[in-house]
């Protein structure tokens, strides 16, 4: 919802504001009204609940009250209309809630701040929220900054058993495991554990400014509020669509509470016995600058059915990222309402597909990139289909792009069959930069931009330098290195104005650092694969944008068929394309392990990965004795 549509509705509820805690008890709904979201048009009821100790809590619901309900409870400095754009997209399947915490937005505060903002008195107003929108039913809880602390502690007492049935954690660490994670630190501490604390220490510099008496209120109500949106939107790279709300200067003097009457209490002397009594589904933004993904580590002990994501994206993800949320959310919401695994299965196989992909081991890469956008390059074949299979396996979405419109569409359609939530073909020459213009801009217009980008179409080119044409040249060139100039240009690009991250993969080839005398053009264009990624990575850096440049050896794919060999008749063409195939059969090095390579590439953001152990060895060889190569260059390859 915009601004303007809030204050609009302000007008219309003048003279029905919510006060200073009100007195009623607690759970009675006290007005009705009606406003609209702008983010997804659905439309909102309002009305007050009265909470603990009598503060009145302002809470919006969308959708069918007859579906499962979905409360969502924002954090600090927010109000509800942090989730305006999530409910939005969750509306048409869920009767979603969202409630101003005390203090926030249109609630009230209580009387006396100090002691008023225990986590206490926030489950109070939680199950008084919970009663009046679904007294029947329990709900689906799902929490982001402060919001999920206070969902941390809602899941883990006594008193709200059987009014929660799932919790969607983001950003937002339990207030117990915190201090338990810190405490097992300083007790046992290894050079590992100590860097910890301090990384984590250094991400709560504002922790400690918000308990220092009176200023972070004078701060609010003053500069730092008026500024806020602008920072917010600068640091976070947030759309400016109205949010934050008005309400932000007295949300945020209010919400240094939260602070001041928990965080000193629970770090301190942490509950030894806040385990979840709900399955948890943690979100984690890699790119928090408030929080280490380490301080889950130890979550498991706390959570017996956790099921962990992670999303290339900064702190506010409610804002930025809406709809991988909404994805998220509700699949979590529709596997624990209505049974069924929340993530798709492991090892789904599918015949015709090439087999399974991802293996055991790899079952982390659908807490990775479940949901994601993943574009690949010459995916109709070989290793850019087993690459589009590998992401569907882990749950992506996929964009199949290759010049092979059959093979893009049969590759998008595998994909679904094997696990991707959408999957869809694209035509396009990558060596042509209007094509990949336009393919940029409509991947961007119908799915959003990429998360991740694999730059693998390209062809073979054998023969020696002097039987090598300038024709030749500049085929073998405008695909192998331009259509990854062009992918890493326009997704690049993309990724850098989202300011969420994400990750560009070149396929190079072990051909880029071994010299070969019959390979001078192909090997010439994945030289510069590897040195533009390379340079490439240490520019994207800063963006949060990883770079991997992949570099096989001999691999079992069709490259054969569609090779050419320079300097020789067509007769000639056939005879040596057959004998590559047989030797790449021989060698017989499937295009799935490469795709493999290709996942973890991203998972650890590797830099270069020779895969196969001949591009292994060669690499070793390139650095530890050139020599030996420079002799090797001299003998006539396969390819
Ligand atoms: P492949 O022939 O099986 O697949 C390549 C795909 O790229 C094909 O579907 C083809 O239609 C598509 N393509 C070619 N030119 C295109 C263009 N201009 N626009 C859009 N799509 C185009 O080959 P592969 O072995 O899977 O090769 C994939 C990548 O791996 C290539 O960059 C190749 O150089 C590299 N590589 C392969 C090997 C190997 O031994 N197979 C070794 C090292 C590197």
């Amino acid at each position: 919802m915009t601004r303007d549509q809030w204050e609009e509705r302000d007008d219309r509820d003048e003279g029905a504001g919510p006060g200073e805690g009100g007195g009623e008890s607690p759970g009675e709904a006290v007005r009705d009204g009606e406003v609209r979201n702008g983010a997804a048009d659905a439309a909102a009821r309002e009305r007050f609940v009265t909470g603990g100790g009598g503060v009145r809590l302002c809470v919006a619901e969308y959708g069918d009250a007859a579906l499962p309900t979905v409360v969502l409870v924002h954090g600090y400095p927010d109000s509800k209309e942090v989730w305006s754009q999530v409910a939005g997209l969750l509306a048409d399947r869920f009767h979603v809630v969202l409630y101003d915490v005390r203090g926030h937005g249109r609630s009230s505060a209580p009387a006396r701040l100090k002691g008023g903002f225990t986590l206490e008195r926030l489950t109070e107003d939680f199950l008084a929220v919970a009663d009046a929108v679904s007294p029947d039913r329990p709900v689906h809880l799902v929490g982001h900054d402060w919001g999920s602390v206070q969902g941390w502690e809602f899941v883990t007492v006594g008193g709200t058993e059987g009014r929660i049935s799932s919790f969607t954690s983001i950003s937002g660490p339990s207030l117990d495991h915190f201090g338990h994670w810190i405490k097992r630190r300083v007790r046992r501490p290894t050079p590992r554990r100590v860097a910890q604390v301090v990384g984590q220490g250094a991400k709560s510099w504002y922790v400690y400014a918000l308990h220092t008496p009176v200023l972070p209120e004078l701060a609010w109500r003053g500069a730092l509020g008026k500024q806020w949106p602008k920072l917010l939107s600068r640091a976070e790279k947030l759309p400016s669509d109205g949010y934050p709300t008005a309400s932000l200067p007295e949300d945020a003097a209010h919400g240094a509470w939260l602070y001041r009457d928990n965080v000193r209490r629970r770090l301190g002397s942490p509950r030894t016995d806040a385990y979840a009594h709900v399955p948890v589904q943690l979100i984690t933004p890699t790119g928090d600058a408030f929080l280490s993904q380490r301080l889950y580590d130890d979550l498991e002990q706390w959570v017996p059915r956790l099921t962990r994501r992670t999303v290339a994206a900064k702190h506010w993800v409610p804002r930025s990222r809406p709809e991988q949320l909404s994805r998220w959310i509700g699949e979590f919401v529709t596997a624990h309402e209505y049974g069924g695994p929340a993530v798709p299965a492991a090892t789904s196989t599918v015949a015709g597909a090439g087999g399974t992909v991802l293996g055991k081991a790899e079952t982390g890469a659908k807490e990775r990139f479940g949901g994601q956008l993943v574009l690949v390059t010459g995916a109709a074949s070989g290793i850019g289909r087993a690459t589009a299979f590998a992401f569907a396996e882990a749950g992506a979405r996929i964009v199949a792009v290759d010049r092979d419109a059959e093979g893009a569409a049969r590759t998008a359609e595998l994909a679904r069959l094997i696990g991707a939530p959408d999957a869809w073909p694209e035509t396009v020459d990558v060596s042509d930069a209007e094509a990949m213009e336009e393919l940029a801009e409509r991947t961007a217009g119908l799915h959003g931009v990429p998360d991740v980008v694999v730059n693998n179409a390209g062809i073979g080119l054998a023969g020696a330098f002097l039987d090598t044409t300038p024709e030749d040249w500049k085929q073998v060139l405008d695909v192998n290195l331009w259509g990854v100039i062009h992918g890493c240009r326009l997704f690049g690009r993309q990724m850098v104005e989202r300011g969420q991250g994400g990750h560009i993969v070149n396929t190079a080839s072990a051909a880029a650092f071994q010299p070969s005398r019959s390979l001078p053009a192909y090997s010439t264009s994945k030289a510069a694969v590897l040195m533009l990624s390379e340079c490439l990575r240490a520019e994207l850096a800063p963006h949060g944008i990883g770079v991997s440049a992949i570099c096989p050896g001999l691999v079992n794919t069709p490259i054969t068929r569609s090779a050419r060999f320079a300097g020789v008749g067509e007769e000639e063409q056939e005879r040596r394309r057959a004998r590559s195939a047989r030797l790449y059969g021989l060698r017989n090095y499937p295009p799935e392990k490469v795709a493999r390579a290709i996942v973890r590439a991203v998972e650890r953001d590797s830099a270069v990965v020779p895969v196969t152990p001949e591009a292994r060895g060669a690499r070793l060889l390139s650095r530890l004795s050139p020599k030996t190569l420079r002799a090797l260059a001299r003998v006539d390859p396969p390819l």
